[in-house]
């Protein structure tokens, strides 16, 4: 994706207010992100390790939202992130608020998620998920984050 800057992140939240949006913890190094392999930015916040962020380019838009990590599990479970598919002991039920009147009136949608939000480097081999972590499949790289970012685009509808 093409790098982003702080004002365009905080523009882009759709699920919080903007008073949320102005407050929340941005990447420092956004300079040193991998831009060239990230099909989408996510990070979670240092100082609230169940607060997590994720912005994704929607045709000319920015789509951002707000999700937060469901407590972690005393034991590590492994599970499938439901975008990239990959399997590791880090993936996490994460909740977003829905935009808009739905999300004040309290509705959220959920979803498994690599709990780091780095599904492109681990599509991509730059993060390794551990054994078994990614299956065998005859998809190409392009054909992979095609699915990957279909399986997010349906995520951030839900959204709304
Ligand atoms: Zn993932």
């Amino acid at each position: 994706m093409r790098p982003l800057n702080e004002r365009e992140i905080r523009a882009s939240f759709v699920n919080c207010s903007k008073g949320e949006a102005k407050r929340l913890a941005v990447p420092r190094d956004l300079a040193d992100r991998p831009w060239d392999d990230l099909d989408f930015l996510g990070w979670r916040d240092p100082a609230a390790p169940e607060r997590a962020y994720l912005v994704a380019e929607s045709g000319d838009a920015l789509v951002g939202v707000v999700l937060r990590r469901a407590t972690p599990a005393a034991q590590a479970r492994r599970g499938m992130c439901s975008l990239c598919l990959t399997t590791h002991t880090d993936v996490s039920l994460m909740t977003a608020r829905k935009a808009g009147r739905d999300g004040q009136a309290g509705n959220s949608v959920g979803a498994y998620l690599c709990a780091d939000l780095a599904c492109s480097l681990y599509l991509r081999g730059k993060k390794d998920a551990g054994p078994g972590g990614r299956l065998h499949e005859s998809l190409t790289l392009p054909e992979k984050v095609e699915r990957t970012m279909t399986n997010l685009a349906g995520f951030l509808e839900k959204i709304g």
